[in-house]
């Protein structure tokens, strides 16, 4: 495995320090190291599938459980009522570098169009 497969596998070990903002039993959600946003939160399945379609193909409940983690954190960061953006990035044109599964969790302020 690449060094971009096994690193978030490295900090929900605990190898690679990160600043958690919710831990269940089968997600781990921390604080992006180059944010995007006021907040910036990344949601990680402990299992590791190398994007959202194998994740949903694979075992659709753990995708649900990211998607509840990924609510869970928009109330732990106080952005559940003013809006927040969810972002899987796929493979090449999305840009996607980590290829374990994650979603971005985006908000707390007005964000941007995306896209091109
Ligand atoms: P992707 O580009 O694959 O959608 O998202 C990967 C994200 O992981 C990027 O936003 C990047 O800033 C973040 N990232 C990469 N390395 C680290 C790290 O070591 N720690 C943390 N907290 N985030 C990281």
């Amino acid at each position: 495995m690449s060094d971009a497969e096994t690193l978030f596998e490295r900090i929900i070990a605990g190898e690679i320090p990160s600043d958690k903002v919710y831990e269940d039993a089968t997600t781990y959600a921390f604080r992006d190291i180059a944010p995007q946003a006021r907040v910036h939160v990344l949601v990680v399945p402990k299992k590791r599938y190398r994007n959202l379609a194998e994740l949903a193909s694979g075992d659709p409940q753990l995708l649900a459980d990211v998607a509840s983690t990924a609510r869970k954190v928009a109330e732990i960061e106080g952005i559940a009522e003013s809006g927040y953006r969810v972002v899987f990035n796929t493979d090449g044109d999305a840009g996607q570098t980590v290829f374990h599964v994650h979603a971005h969790v985006l908000g707390g302020e007005q964000l941007g169009h995306f896209g091109r």
